[in-house]
This record gives structure tokens, sequence and C-alpha cells, in this order.
């Protein structure tokens, strides 16, 4: 595995990921803009054409978008928001994007349009357009059309994704993807399934998927105490990550804090963290030297 701070230059393009920072100051801070704003929504479509057009990719389904520095990928980035996600973290920060039907439709070719408008910016920052949720897989056609028109521009392309729609993506698909910030949210099955409510293995075919085709990974892993924190489950997902080979650059162990509790409130969620301090200084080191000791480059 190589260190993406030598690919990239400097240890500011490292990531810190949305799933923690979209609600806190850090975040607000590296955003320039975004929401919903500059896309006109397809109107006069019934529920039989969205479905339709969702299906070949003409348009897809966001929850917000936004420019930002240093937090989904390398340099400066467009990221955009899908909505809809098939999981259910304990942790989520982001409730309100589980449901598709939530999300505003959006034309592929106004999308299209918003990266070329950004393309000299992504270009002098070494940055590109990152597809988030959400789950990002859930809407394969319009995220790999919209990465065709990107690479067509010479745009980098980077999926936020837990994998776990593996098989809706082709090897077609996965060669327009240039890194993929894939969450390796637990190292078994049963702890997988506590957390997040799904399967683990897909996360897993993807992620040696993605070695194969020669891409690149950034894993990320949410630290709650008592949850996924085990040395057992650690050393499950160090394994995990070895078995993607080289294509890993570097972890992210992703401290569990709490600024996602109001938006559980606000949608009258039952939030089964509720009481969760996150983890201490100690937990953090022992984390992230058990990932060294597998010889991963780790961020805490
Ligand atoms: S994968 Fe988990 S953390 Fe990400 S949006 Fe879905 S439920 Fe939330």
């Amino acid at each position: 595995m190589s260190n993406s701070e030598s690919n990239h230059g400097a240890s500011a393009f490292r990531t810190t990921t949305r799933h923690m920072l979209k609600s806190s100051k850090e975040y607000q801070r590296k955003t320039l803009m975004g929401g919903l704003s500059g896309f006109e929504s397809p109107i006069g479509l019934d529920r039989r054409d969205r479905i339709n057009a969702l299906k070949t990719g003409d348009i897809g389904f966001v929850h917000s978008w936004d420019i930002n520095t240093s937090v989904d990928g390398p340099g400066t980035r467009m990221t955009v928001f899908l909505s809809g996600c098939p999981l259910r973290c304990q942790y989520c920060q982001n409730p309100d994007t589980w449901k598709m039907r939530d999300g505003k439709p959006v034309y592929l070719d106004a999308m299209v349009v918003k990266i070329e408008r950004y393309k000299d910016l992504f270009e002098a920052t070494k940055g590109g357009i990152t597809f988030s949720g959400g789950e990002s897989m859930m809407q394969p056609a319009f995220v790999s059309r919209v990465f065709r028109a990107a690479k067509e521009m010479g745009v980098h392309t980077c999926l936020d994704t837990s994998g776990f729609l593996n098989a809706n993506y082709s090897d077609e698909m996965i060669d327009d993807i240039d890194l993929c910030l894939l969450d390796v949210k637990s190292g078994d099955e049963e702890t997988y399934k506590r957390v997040t409510g799904g399967v683990l293995q897909p996360t897993i075919d993807f992620g040696q998927r993605l070695n194969r085709r020669g891409k690149k990974i950034w894993v990320r892993f949410v630290l709650v105490p008592g949850l996924t924190s085990s040395e057992e489950n650690v050393e499950n997902v160090a394994r995990i990550c070895e078995s993607f080979g080289d294509a890993v650059e570097h972890i992210d162990v992703l401290p569990f804090h709490q600024l996602g509790r109001p938006k559980w409130h606000e949608l009258r969620i039952p939030y089964p963290l509720e009481d969760q301090k996150g983890p201490s200084q100690a937990l953090r080191d022992r984390v992230r030297q058990q990932f060294e000791s597998h010889g991963f480059t780790v961020y805490v």
C-alpha cells in the first residue's frame, strides 16, 4: 500500500468525511456553497417517467451538493449527496438521506454542466467530483453516466460508499472511478448486521474488485465504543483491508460523535446511541496501533 500524501502532495488532502463533519462548524468553514441551488428540477414527469429516467440515468435523486476542500477526497471537490440508502447504521449522521423520494430529481445534463463550470478549479487544486449519500451506489446509471462525462472532461472521480450494493456495478462502471472512499463498517457479519442492519460480504467483494481494476481506496472505519471497538473486530477489519492489496492508500478511523443526534430527533426516529460519548484517546491510540501493526497508514 502507498501513502496518499505522496500522491497528493500534502496531508491537507486527507479525507475527513462528511458523515462526521457535515453538521460541524469545521465542515461549514470548508464548504463554499451548496444546498440544492442551481438545479432545475424536472417538471411534468409522473412517477413512472421518473422511475424510467432513474433506471436510464437521465435523472438522479439528489439530497444536496456542495463545493468543499479536504473533505470528500483530494483537492477542491464538488460533492453530490444522493438520496436513498438501504442500510440503517446506528451512528448515521444523515438519516434525512435515507429515503430516495425525499431527494430532488436532477437532470443528468444539468449535473454535467455544473461539473464543467468548475473544471478549471478542479484542475488547479487536483480535485474533482465526489458522489456520496445516502448510498451513492443506489443510483448506478446516473452516477456512472456522470462519471463517464467527468472522465471525458479529464475530471477526477470519487465514489463514497459502503460497497453494500456491489452487485449494482459492472467492471466498466468501476473503470470510471479514480478513488473510492470505502466504509468498512465492521469486520464480521454479526457485528456488521448489528451496526448497519445489512451484510458485510458485498463490501469485501467491492474492495477486492476495485483492487483488481487498479483503483485506489481510502478506507473509513467509524469507531464506536462497545459497538465496533473490540480488538477482534478491529483485527478483522484490518484483515479485510489487507485483502484489498495495494489499493488501500490509508485508513481513516473516524471517532464517533454526536453531531447527528438532532436529525434523529427531528425525524422522530429512536436514536440507539443517545448516550454514547465517543472513544477515549486511549482507545483511539489502541485502534491506530492495531491498524499500523498491519502496515497501514492511519489517520485518527
Ligand atoms: S451507509 Fe449508514 S451512515 Fe451512510 S447514509 Fe446509509 S445509514 Fe447513514
